[in-house]
């Protein structure tokens, strides 16, 4: 039996006290009250008869997938979607008894069994799969139906059926026993988009595949398309789901869809100084010298590095806040530590929280910021802190 322990994650959110995080080098901080904030504003965009799934997979985007679960579910969500079967497990085990759709393939014996004993809910995509899951259900004795999910590929070019074949692979599946289907989805490619277009397109692919599954005489309970993107441009792509994913987490898709709604970002990340000193004109900082100082100046090094999950390109590139001011980053970024330039900042003390990602009075440092001098997206910045960080919420206090 597959269970979760086999990519445990530390995805528990701890009251500052408790983990004596004022003894850390450096940590993750998660608002929780922001996260519940911004699902009551996404709901104000829907429908009161539109469910609202919050995306928790990779451990909530790197926010710690129980504590965000169960805050969604206080706040207005009623689905959560997971990549993965032990992501699913994950949160069963902590009790959480909300409908989990898997949003990734499974279809190996040994996920089927998984799915059929925590109560989780797969996304189907071909005939051989829901083969599979009916047979294993049946040598099982699985005794109920296992609500599933049809995957359409409509332009994603990812999972999914093809959208044009579709009615073949519904009426297949409506008629296996053990399964129910519970919805049909799909997935957009270009929803943060300018251009419209593909959005467009398969909208009205979606629509199509939607209406030869009707004529068949197929009931289907619930049909979802959009992400985040598709959430906060347009109504018409809400149907009976949203699933949402980095909006949850206080970030916008992309600058066009910023004024949707006021979203508040949920996670920063801190770290302290450790060391401070003052080095000569011509003086190298850290491996390869990459950074030469060209007057005497003052450097703090703060304890947080490539391991934690600043990403090394950014070396003398990216700036943190300290006392409210940015201040540059120079030198190579290492693995456990960077140095930061503080000849702008008298009398800085070991100790002192640096903010890496995050807000300090009118100052802040956001994942996108990082995405662009990344060429990246601010979902892959999210991702990317390691659980050497513990996740703590700095409102609770014990
Ligand atoms: C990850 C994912 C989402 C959420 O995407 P966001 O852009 O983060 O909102 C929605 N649906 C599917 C199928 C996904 O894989």
């Amino acid at each position: 039996m597959l269970s979760h322990q086999q990519n445990k994650s530390v995805s528990s959110i701890v009251p500052c006290d408790t983990y004596a995080w004022f003894s850390q080098r450096a940590w993750v901080e998660i608002d929780l009250a922001a996260l519940s904030n911004n699902i009551l504003e996404l709901r104000k965009l829907l429908s009161p008869r539109t469910q609202f799934m919050a995306v928790v997979k990779a451990d909530a985007y790197g926010h710690g997938a129980v504590s965000v679960a169960q805050t969604a579910l206080k706040s207005g969500a009623s689905w959560l979607g997971v990549a993965t079967v032990p992501e699913g497990i994950e949160l069963r085990e902590a009790g959480i008894k909300a409908p989990i759709l898997i949003l990734g393939a499974t279809y190996t014996p040994e996920q089927v069994q998984a799915i059929a004993h925590w109560q989780l809910q797969p996304t189907l995509c071909s005939t051989k799969q829901a083969l599979i899951f009916s047979d294993i259900l049946e040598a099982i004795n699985f005794d109920s139906s296992l609500q599933v999910h049809i995957k359409l590929d409509t332009g994603m070019s990812r999972l999914g059926t093809d959208w044009q074949h579709c009615a073949e692979f519904v009426q297949l599946v409506a008629r296996l026993p053990y399964l129910q289907i519970a919805s049909i989805y799909s997935h957009l490619a270009t929803a943060d988009s300018l251009d419209n277009t593909v959005m467009k397109l398969q909208h009205q692919r979606f629509e199509s595949a939607i209406a030869t599954i009707k004529d068949i005489g197929i009931e289907i309970p619930c049909l979802h398309l959009a992400n985040s993107a598709g959430t906060l441009s347009d109504k018409s792509l809400h149907y009976d789901m949203v699933r949402v994913g980095l909006a949850v987490y206080g970030l916008y898709p992309s600058v066009h869809l910023g004024s949707t709604v006021e979203l508040k970002p949920v996670l920063q990340v801190k770290a302290r100084v450790t060391h401070v000193k003052t080095i000569e004109k011509g003086v190298g900082v850290s491996y390869g010298h990459t950074f030469i100082s060209n007057k005497q100046m003052r450097l703090a090094v703060v304890g947080i590095g490539y391991a934690d999950g600043i990403p090394r390109n950014l070396s003398n590139k990216m700036q943190v806040l300290l006392r409210g001011l940015k201040v540059p980053q120079v030198g190579a970024i290492t693995m456990d530590q960077i140095m930061i330039d503080i000849s702008a900042i008298s009398d800085v003390q070991e100790g002192e929280i640096v903010t890496i990602l995050g807000f300090e009075g009118e100052q802040q440092i956001t994942a996108e910021d990082w995405a662009n001098q990344l060429n990246t997206i601010s979902w892959e910045i999210l991702c990317s802190f390691k659980h050497r960080l513990p996740r703590v919420n700095p409102k609770i206090k014990k």
